[in-house]
This record gives C-alpha cells, sequence and structure tokens, in this order.
C-alpha cells in the first residue's frame, strides 16, 4: 500500500543558514535632530514573505518602511534588495512600491485608469496595459468594478482597488502602511484573509506596518516587534506569543500574567527555576534552559488560557488560591479574575466548550489555579 501523502514541510527560510534574505537593513539608523526614530536597525526578510513590522505609535514603523521605499536617507546603515544595495537609490530606481493607508486612489479617475496610471507613466504599450488591468481587476475580484470611480467603491473594494494598482507595476517589494487602518473591524478582518490570499497568488514580498498585534499574528509569516526605534524581536507569530524574549514584547502580545520575583535555584539539567514572588505564597516553577544567578529580579510569565481551574488542591508544578474578583462573559470564553491572598490578580482564561447560561464558577468562591513549569516563561529583560 502506498505511503499517505505527507504535507510538504513548512518553507521556513530564516530557519535556513544557507538562504540569501531578499531584504537585508544593515544596522540603519535615522535621526531627526536629535531623536533617534531608527536606531540601530539590522533586520533580513526573505523573498515571499509576509512580513509585519508592529509597534505603538510613534515606534519607527513608518520611518522604517519610508528608508525602505527611498523617501528617507539613513544617518547610518545600508539597505540591500535583491543583492543590490539601494541605500544611495532614489525612490523610483528601487524595484519598491508603497501602498499608503489614504489617499490611495485618484477620485477623478476610474479604477481602471487608477490602476493603469503607473504603467502610462512607464510607457508600456498600450494593449500591455489593458492585458494588465484586467488582471489585476480579476486578481482582486473586481473584474466588473473597472470603470466605477473610488466614491462609488465601497471600503473594501477600495482598499483593494489600491492594492490593485500597487501591485499592476510588479515590484518585488510591496511596502503597506496599516493598509487597513480606514476599514472598521468586520471589513478589516474580512479583508486580512483577502490581501493574505492575494499575496500567496502573486508571491511577491510584502512589508506591513501595522499597530494592530491581532493583525500582525493573522497575516504574516513573521513580526518584528519595534519599541522606540529599536527592533525587540523578530519571530514567528506562534514563537511571540509562547516564546516572548521580553516584558515589553509578552506584555504587548495577547494577555498574560507577569508575576515578579526573584531566582531561588535553577537546575539546568532539568532545565528549570525556582522564583519567589512578591504577591503568591508557593514559590515558581518555569521551564527555563538559559543561565540565572541566584537573586537575579524576573518575571514569570503565564498566558491566561494556560491557568486550569479547580475547586479543590490540585497536584500540579505550580498551585495558586484566590477568590473570584470579577468575571467577563465574552460568549466563547469567560476571562476570570482570581485575587490572592498576598494580593496578586491572575487573569485565568476559561473556553466554553459546553452550552451552559450558568455561571462556571461563583463570585467570592474560593477557587485553586494551576499551570505547569512548561507554560510558564522566565523574563529577565
Ligand atoms: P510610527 O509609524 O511607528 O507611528 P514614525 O516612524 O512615523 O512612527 O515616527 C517615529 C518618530 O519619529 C515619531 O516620534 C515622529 O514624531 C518622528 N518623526 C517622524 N518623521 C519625522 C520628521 N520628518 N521630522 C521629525 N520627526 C519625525
Ligand atoms: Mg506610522
Amino acid at each position: 500500500m502506498a505511503a499517505p501523502a505527507r504535507p510538504a514541510p513548512p518553507v521556513e527560510p530564516w530557519r535556513d543558514p544557507g538562504a540569501q534574505p531578499f531584504v537585508r537593513i544593515e544596522g540603519v539608523t535615522k535621526t531627526f535632530g536629535k531623536f533617534y526614530a531608527c536606531d540601530d536597525i539590522s533586520l533580513d526578510v526573505y523573498r515571499g514573505e509576509f512580513f509585519a513590522i508592529l509597534g505603538g505609535s510613534g515606534s519607527g514603523k513608518s520611518t522604517l518602511l519610508r528608508l525602505l521605499a527611498g523617501f528617507e536617507a539613513p544617518d547610518k546603515g545600508r539597505i540591500l534588495i535583491d543583492g543590490v544595495d539601494v541605500t544611495a537609490l532614489p525612490p523610483y530606481q528601487r524595484p519598491v512600491n508603497m501602498m499608503f493607508q489614504s489617499y490611495a486612489l485618484f477620485p477623478h479617475m476610474t479604477v481602471a485608469q487608477n490602476i493603469a496610471f503607473g504603467l502610462k507613466q512607464d510607457r508600456l504599450p498600450a494593449g500591455e496595459i489593458r492585458d494588465r488591468v484586467q488582471h489585476m481587476l480579476e486578481l482582486v475580484q473586481m473584474p466588473q468594478l473597472g470603470n466605477r470611480k473610488p466614491d462609488q467603491l465601497s471600503g473594501g473594494q477600495r482598499q483593494r482597488a489600491a492594492l490593485a494598482r500597487a501591485l499592476a507595476k510588479q515590484p518585488k517589494l510591496l511596502l503597506l502602511d496599516e493598509p487597513l487602518g480606514a476599514l472598521d473591524k468586520r471589513l478589516r478582518e474580512h479583508t486580512q484573509f483577502e490581501l493574505v490570499n492575494i499575496q500567496e497568488k502573486v508571491g511577491t514580498t510584502f512589508i506591513m506596518v501595522t499597530h494592530d498585534q491581532e493583525e500582525a499574528m493573522t497575516m504574516s509569516s513573521r513580526i518584528a516587534v519595534m519599541d522606540a526605534g529599536r527592533i525587540v524581536q523578530v519571530s514567528t507569530p506562534a514563537a511571540l506569543y509562547e516564546f516572548p524574549a521580553t516584558r515589553f514584547v509578552a506584555e504587548f502580545i495577547g494577555g498574560i500574567n507577569l508575576f515578579e520575583g526573584r531566582v531561588l535555584s535553577q537546575d539546568l539539567d532539568a532545565g528549570l527555576v525556582r522564583v519567589q514572588c512578591d504577591q503568591l505564597e508557593a514559590p515558581l516553577l518555569a521551564r527555563h534552559t538559559d543561565f540565572v544567578p541566584e537573586g537575579t529580579a524576573v518575571s514569570v510569565a503565564v498566558r491566561p488560557e494556560k491557568i486550569d481551574v479547580h475547586e479543590q488542591r490540585p497536584q500540579a508544578d505550580n498551585v495558586a488560591v484566590g477568590k473570584v474578583r470579577d468575571i467577563a462573559y465574552l460568549g466563547d470564553v469567560s476571562i476570570y479574575h482570581v485575587q490572592t491572598e498576598a494580593g496578586a490578580v491572575i487573569r485565568v482564561q476559561e473556553t466554553h466548550v459546553e452550552r451552559s447560561s450558568e455561571p462556571h464558577y461563583d463570585w467570592d468562591g474560593t477557587l485553586w489555579l494551576s499551570w505547569p513549569a512548561s507554560s510558564a516563561v522566565v523574563l529577565t529583560a
């Protein structure tokens, strides 16, 4: 009997030491006066990636994108695209296009004219322009809407038309600055999937800036988290969520409990650390394989959905007890805030697998919480 077909292994060029990055940012710094908008940034992006730059407002995301596009020149460092040093090249000589959040379309032109605009400027033959415009309209699923003006389109359609125009010139790299920022929540979620499907179809490398962690998580192959002009971590969405490198990343991505404390002891062979926390009675046990000296101030991070709830004291690596202070019912899940005697408020998430209109646990009831050492992350930075 033939062996069952196996899914192809995931393509993850960043794990391949021989892979050549498609975009290489090398020690790039950009200052405005004395202010460091981008501070010594190094980053590799691989061909075909949907790469997200995620950070709060003012963290330097747009500046980094503008440096890639050539609208800004770095004070220091180099930028290579497809092996070519483009640091000194003006925007129009880079194989790059940029899609902005707003002002994306010319209002007096039809969608087709908008898409054709850059191609006409490049003096492509009329027949080829017509073919490419039609192809782009089909790609963004608007084959019938080429004759509409932008104000005759919905928000989502406008966004897709802008994408079609940005892709028509077949850039090797497309830069997107908060591309879905103008859309309301429902449309935004829908358009996220569309954008990813289109990117997979054309295979163009996308670098997208966003301040929305959910958007970055759902859409991208990898995420660079920026804070104050620096990149603090570059990882896949899952690695960023499960293995945050710093407190900042842990708190920026999703809900999390952070317990402050000091290292009591470490068992390097077992890969375990014991931490005495200020607001918990019993020391916490966490998996950690890097050396941390005794007495080091650390945070132990635990995601709310990794915590189990019990009505009796359980047997587990980590146990805490407390009273329910708040319950938020969200339909699919409930969030419990459980306060320990020493003052910690622990956020716990329970998924509603079975239908019931009754809350699972009582107000002011005593609850036992537990989580395994493997669910806890020790953060030293
Ligand atoms: P983000 O896109 O992450 O919100 P930006 O890259 O737009 O952040 O800006 C980062 C910082 O650099 C901000 O504090 C901003 O005020 C500053 N900045 C950006 N562009 C300029 C400029 N042309 N002149 C002076 N300051 C600027
Ligand atoms: Mg910005």
